[in-house]
């Protein structure tokens, strides 16, 4: 079964025969050598004065940057479930919040944004994702996060890359933390989360907050290749195996052009078999479709194809079937699943299969010069 769901991903076998090693004492410099490997990894990653690593899911890390990162309001871009959680995690923290929503296909628009700073100045944070992915669609982060600091040098700006971490270069310039998750584009079992700070979020944090989830103790310690409580030993040293393919795959730059190419190729045969892309603005993480047969086309995939891909959730669920396009994926697997949608197709009786998917798949991937 080709696992085909964004998030989270398959696991590469070298990676897993790496995390398969005896456990390592976390307080001996063995493991602070891979520490140390991970987090100048990860530093470059995200591009960033500096990263830090925390024993928890993706969430974990949201939360704790907006409770370093905001004394006084956030604004929060609600297009989907992860935009909707940033909501949820300022109710939770008690911390005031003006929300931006919008249907789920429909990124931020900039002028939103403008206004609510205007008519809010005591906004200190904004919470956004870079790929929002209950529908699969990318917000313009890097402009958001630009005309923010254009009225409020001060603010602060967090961004969920969980689903776009690993997918696509991220401009960082005006970006104070990034956020990612195991899970997803870094291909390991979930648990590690990951954040990239700039040196003003690192100001703003000064002392920390919280216990647990204290940035300025992680910080310090981390700087020094270790941390203030058990790290997840095993996933660090996956997230170094995999850092090691992607390398191995020919680097940073061309682990990005393959993951688009990948998506512009499975859109375009999508698209080329009569199926409609759900987002205006549709991230590289995925590629999603609306569909009134979305769940027959979903089962039918993983009990006839192989294929094991995701729905959607709450008034989107049995309405939308996601692809996923994140990690070092094979063209022939997606060129597969594309003709696997095809075959559903025609199974349901809405169109003669004639192979058109794999065709215009093959044809846009290849047909790319390298
Ligand atoms: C997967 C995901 C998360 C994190 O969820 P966890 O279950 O806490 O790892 C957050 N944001 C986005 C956009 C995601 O795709």
């Amino acid at each position: 079964m080709l696992l085909f769901t964004p998030g989270p991903t398959p696991v590469l076998e070298s990676v897993r025969q790496a995390m398969a090693t005896a456990t390592l004492h976390h307080r001996t410099p063995e493991f602070e050598a891979i520490f140390k490997e991970a987090r100048e990894n990860l530093i470059k990653l995200f591009n960033m004065p500096e990263a830090i690593m925390l024993a928890s899911s993706g969430t974990g890390a949201m939360q704790s940057a907006m409770l370093h990162l905001c004394k006084s309001k956030a604004l929060t871009i609600n297009s989907g479930k992860f935009g909707e959680r940033f909501s949820k995690i300022a109710d939770a923290l008690n911390i005031p919040k003006i929300e931006l929503k919008y249907e789920w296909d429909t990124p931020v628009k900039l002028d939103d944004v403008q206004e609510a700073l205007q008519t809010h100045p005591d906004i200190d944070a904004i919470f956004v994702q870079v790929s929002e992915s209950a529908g699969g669609l990318r917000h313009p982060v890097e402009a958001l996060a630009a005309l923010a600091k254009q009225i409020n040098p001060n603010i602060m700006i967090v961004a969920d890359g969980i689903t776009a971490v690993g997918v696509e270069p991220i401009d960082t310039t005006h970006i104070d933390a990034l956020i990612t998750g195991s899970q997803k584009a870094l291909m390991l079992p979930p648990g590690l989360a990951m954040m990239g700070l700039s040196h003003e979020a690192i100001a703003k944090i000064d002392k920390g907050v919280d216990y647990y989830f204290n940035l300025a103790l992680e910080l310090k310690n981390q700087r020094q290749n270790t941390t203030a409580f058990t790290p997840a030993t095993t996933l660090i040293m996956g997230l170094n195996a995999m850092f090691g393919e992607i390398e191995k795959a020919g680097g940073l730059d061309k682990f990005y052009a393959n993951s688009a190419k990948r998506a512009k190729a499975t859109q375009g045969a999508l698209e080329a078999i009569g199926l409609t892309i759900y987002p205006t603005a549709p991230a590289l993480s995925m590629s999603t479709v609306i569909d009134e047969n979305a769940n027959e086309i979903r089962k039918i995939l993983k009990n006839k194809y192989g294929v094991n891909m995701a729905g959607g959730q709450d008034h989107l669920k049995e309405k939308i079937f996601r692809i996923n396009q994140m990690g070092l994926i094979p063209a022939y697997e997606s060129a597969w699943v594309v003709n696997a949608v095809e075959l559903a197709l025609s199974d349901l009786g809405r169109r003669a299969y004639d192979g058109s998917a794999n065709r215009v798949f093959n044809e846009i991937y290849y047909k790319e010069n390298e």
